[in-house]
């Protein structure tokens, strides 16, 4: 949608003045006591008032070119501001294929709400762009349902999809809406990728996600769940039966620890520990070492210092609620807050929740009881050193300050590598980095002529949005292939 100039008649001073109007939170002891999402949603008048702060920059404005999917946000507060929340919503849709997901899951901190001129202004607060996306597509939902949208007479060409995680779904819904018959064949019971394996409901209610997939089966997108490609089915074979292949299989493996004791009972993954914390046993995929909730004891340790770490952490603290116990979850990170990568509002909301933190802290070993179970851990104190290669400065561990803790639950969250499974199995496709899909990032090309492949498994962890752009330009491309040829 252009915007149009000539009809506006703002005071951006007044706007510039304005004081934020923020949704408020569950307290932090109602959220401890469910895996529900914590924040309220606006109020129609309330949502009215927020997005009448904007001061719709000159386009493009920066919220625009900071969001991975370019969604035209002052167009969208400019109608929330007159009350037209459907057509708001649908400008969110215009550019993503899911705002209800995006809207929650998105760190605004540091995309649209990051850049917004508010944040340097006088008012020193973003709009609240994030909340009043979440508001809009939900007033939507309640009054007209899940929008199905168009889909293009049939081509007669047929597309496969790797991977039903954001990616996947992203490039199926854009190939279906364009008449191309799509199937998705994913290694989960369920679609949506780490949307339902990774990212915590309170973070993300499934509900979400299940809605989403919902839409894209009524637009005729078919699904193939437990079914790993590579191992179940050659990619070749798809390549040979389909006229394209999109492969969107994420970063999903977690990255192996090495220190003595990692073995032990009590000892986790962060994959395996936020699936059985956050998803019905019903949809845990089969492999797990163990199902069911994972038993967290009075003393847990998480070590990481992304968000998939405060997941942990605050999936720890709901569990040890749940069964009982005093709070006592202690986030150690090997550098400083200052260095720590994960979004700076997750870790309020962590901190809120009850969690603790220890800077410049690292583990040496894990330490067992006469039953296989963890008792404690051996940490040591780091100092910073030079910049790495990341240009954060390097841990350096301190000789003989080490000393130990007590612990029965310690969560590894050291980040994640891409499943070497498809370049290994897969003549001619090239990859690199540990597995990563060499692609191009404007048209998601790969080594081969039929596959194209975008989203974490070509960038590396990254984000839903960053995915979704990138299997966006895939889906693009394959269409204009498939139009060509
Ligand atoms: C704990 C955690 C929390 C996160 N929180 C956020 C957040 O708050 N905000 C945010 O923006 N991002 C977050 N992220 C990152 C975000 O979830 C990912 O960047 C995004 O999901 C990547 O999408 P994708 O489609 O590329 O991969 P994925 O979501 O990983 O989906 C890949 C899919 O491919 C399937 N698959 C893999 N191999 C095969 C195969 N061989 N054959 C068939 N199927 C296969 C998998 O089953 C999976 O369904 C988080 C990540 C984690 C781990």
């Amino acid at each position: 949608m252009g915007r149009d100039w000539s009809s506006l008649e703002i005071d951006r001073k007044a706007r510039a003045y304005a004081p934020v109007l923020p949704v408020s939170k569950q307290p932090a002891d109602q959220r401890l006591t469910h895996f529900d999402e914590i924040y309220y949603t606006y109020e129609a008048e309330m949502a009215r008032i927020e997005a009448s702060r904007c001061i719709q920059c000159p386009d493009p404005a920066p919220c625009q070119l900071a969001c991975p999917l370019n969604n035209d946000i002052p167009s969208a507060l400019k109608l929330i501001e007159e009350g037209r929340f459907i057509e708001a919503a649908n400008v969110f849709r215009q550019t993503s294929p899911m705002p209800e997901i995006c809207s929650r899951v998105c760190p605004q901190e540091r995309l649209c709400e990051g850049s917004c001129t508010h944040g340097g202004g006088v008012s020193n607060a973003p709009i609240q762009i994030g909340k009043l996306e979440k508001f809009v597509v939900e007033f939507q939902l309640a009054v007209e349902g899940m929008p199905l949208g168009k889909v293009a007479p049939d081509t007669g060409r047929r597309v496969a999809v790797v991977g039903g995680g954001p990616a996947g779904l992203a490039a199926a819904e854009f190939l279906r809406r364009e008449g191309h018959a799509v199937t998705v064949y994913d290694a989960n019971p369920f679609p949506g990728g780490l949307l339902i394996y990774g990212i915590p409901a309170f973070k993300l209610s499934k509900e979400h996600v299940v809605r989403k997939v919902e839409q894209l089966k009524a637009l005729g997108i078919e699904f193939v769940q437990n079914t790993r490609i590579g191992r179940d089915i050659p990619l070749q074979k798809l390549c040979e039966d389909y006229d394209a292949v999109f492969v969107g299989v994420g970063a999903n493996v977690d990255v192996p620890a090495k220190w003595e004791g990692v073995e032990l009972d009590g000892v986790y993954q962060a994959g395996e520990f936020l699936i059985r914390a956050n998803v019905p046993v019903e949809l845990q995929p089969a492999g797990l070492a163990q199902s069911g909730k994972p038993p967290v004891g009075r003393r847990v340790y998480v070590f990481g210092g992304g968000d998939t770490a405060m997941d942990c952490v605050r999936s720890s603290l709901r569990l040890q609620r749940e069964m009982g116990y005093d709070l006592d979850v202690t986030c150690a990170y090997r550098r400083t807050e200052a260095e720590m990568p994960g979004c700076k509002v997750e870790r309020a909301n962590a901190r809120e929740e009850g969690a603790k933190f220890e800077w410049l802290t690292a583990p040496v070993r894990f330490i067992g009881d006469d039953s296989g179970r963890l008792k404690a851990i051996e940490l040591i104190r780091m100092t910073l050193g030079e910049p790495d290669e990341s240009g954060r400065r390097r841990p350096v561990p301190l000789e003989g300050s080490e000393y130990i803790v007590e612990a029965d639950t310690a969560i590894l969250a050291l980040g994640y590598w891409p499943d070497p499974l498809l370049g290994k199995t897969t003549e001619g496709l090239e990859t690199h980095n540990w597995g990563l899909i060499a692609a191009d990032p404007q048209t998601g090309r790969t080594s081969l002529p039929k596959v194209w492949a975008a989203g974490d498994g070509v960038t590396g962890p990254d984000l839903v949005s960053t995915a979704i752009r990138g299997a966006l330009r895939a889906a693009r491309d394959i269409h204009q292939a498939l139009a060509a040829g």
